[in-house]
């Protein structure tokens, strides 16, 4: 089979769009098919021998090319000695315009000195891949956008083998992914199924990226991303981990690592208040008599009339709504004014100001404030360091809301270890596997 075009650069490994940049100068080359292939495909010890087109797919035979040295598929040594051949294998590649191409090769069993008699090393897949690896990352880059799903029908491929392409490319990724020294660390949950099963994230802040994801949010699941991940040596380098107060894993920051300092992050509090608000509400709906609920509906007009201007009925409802609606008032009264703390600068004032307020709500006499300020004296260190370190868990939000999507796209995971799989490719900025 002959094309025109002259060959060039290698680095482009998209086989179509290079079969139809034509000239340079003005002249055209004619290029064999087999050479082209054998060029993006950048083989030295095997030769494209024939390329068959069939209705439904391109074929590349591929063989040996000579008496060149093959190299061993575990340590990649040269070998000089080849033990046996093997079975004719399979391996789809990048498509050629519509069609699938696919490579064929009867692999040798190599004679290496160090491991012995080992099956060689493929310049163009991994020794366990069904799939070059030029189509291999071209997968794992669009898994990082599309679902498993979509990727898979996108490729031509079933949905397991998407799966297995970026297990593999995590697995790969987290080998070989950079650790430079962390400093600021978020820590939070997501959950899975609506609840059900909960998840471990863990953030650098400075760089936004994901460090760690861990099924369960237990002490016990969360401790081993300090000795597993980080590791003794690592932790040391830690100045503020972020967390929810309610969070069970303060104690591991202590043991683990010592120089930081733990933060109650401004996201969580505000929530937990927000969540108080919401309990004084629907606390007093339920305290609320039946016949009080229905008279209660459509009551706000009840302030905007003159009192003088109500009849006994008229007034005894404003009385009930009045009633319902002055602890949900000192509610948000109380709300409100904790924002304040965010703004000082001095953690003298900021100090003075919580415990002013810690005050009042509990003079407030509203049982979900009392429990959130329970909260809050048991963790003041942790709630006063914003003031000095003013990190915030904000960054983990935008990160929480990828994963929430990557869940939805995917109809959620059946199991927690490909969901982990799918959190680290999208979020962890992992390097993929490089082609020879
Ligand atoms: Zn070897």
């Amino acid at each position: 089979m002959r094309i025109g075009r002259e060959l060039k650069s290698t680095s482009d490994c998209f086989y179509p769009s290079m079969l139809f940049t034509k000239t340079q100068g003005g002249e055209t080359t004619e290029v064999l098919i087999e050479t082209f292939i054998r060029k993006q495909l950048r083989l030295k010890a095997h030769t494209v021998t024939r390329v068959e087109e069939t209705e439904e797919a391109m074929i590349v035979h591929i063989d040996r090319l000579g008496k060149r040295l093959l190299r061993c598929g575990v340590c990649g040594l040269r070998c000089r000695e080849v033990h046996s051949i093997r079975k004719e294998r399979e391996w789809r590649d990048l498509s050629m315009r519509k069609l699938p191409l696919k490579l064929r090769y009867r692999p040798r069993r190599v004679e290496c000195p160090r491991c012995g008699v080992r099956v060689e090393d493929f310049p163009w897949a991994e020794p366990w891949a069904r799939v070059t690896t030029a189509l291999a990352n071209a997968v794992a880059v669009l898994a990082r956008e599309l679902s498993w799903q979509g990727t898979a029908r996108e490729y031509g491929l079933d949905w397991k083998s998407v799966a297995t392409i970026v297990k593999r490319a995590v697995q790969y990724g987290l080998k070989q992914r950079a650790r430079p020294p962390v400093h600021v660390i978020g820590i939070d949950e997501v959950s899975r199924r609506k609840g059900q099963v909960y998840l471990t994230v863990v953030y650098d802040l400075e760089r936004r990226v994901l460090l760690w994801v861990g099924e369960d949010r237990t002490e016990e699941a969360v401790k081993k991303f300090f000795t597993e991940e980080m590791g003794r040596r690592r932790c040391h380098t830690l100045r503020v981990v972020c967390m929810d107060m309610w969070a069970p894993y303060a104690n591991l920051v202590r043991d683990y690592a010592v120089n930081a300092q733990v933060l109650f992050d401004r996201f969580h509090i505000v929530k937990h208040l927000n969540e108080a608000v919401d309990e004084t509400r629907r606390e007093l709906w339920r305290q609320l008599t039946s016949k009080e609920r229905v008279g209660f509906k459509g009551t706000r007009w009840l302030l905007l009339k003159n009192p003088w201007n109500l009849n006994d009925h008229q007034k005894e409802r404003l009385s009930t709504l009045v009633r319902w609606n002055t602890p949900l008032v000192r509610a948000w009264y109380l709300k409100e004014s904790f924002q304040l703390f965010w703004g000082y600068q001095q953690p003298g004032r900021a100090k003075q100001h919580l415990f002013k307020w810690m005050n009042s709500a509990v003079r407030s006499k509203l049982e979900p404030f009392k429990k959130f300020v329970r909260m809050l004296r048991s963790h003041l260190d942790g709630v006063l360091a914003w003031t000095k370190t003013r990190v915030s868990n904000g960054a983990v939000e935008g990160m929480n809301n990828k994963i929430k999507s990557i869940s939805h796209r995917s109809f959620g995971f059946r199991s927690a270890k490909n969901f982990i799989a799918a959190i680290y490719h999208c979020c962890a900025r992992l390097p993929l596997p490089t082609e020879p």
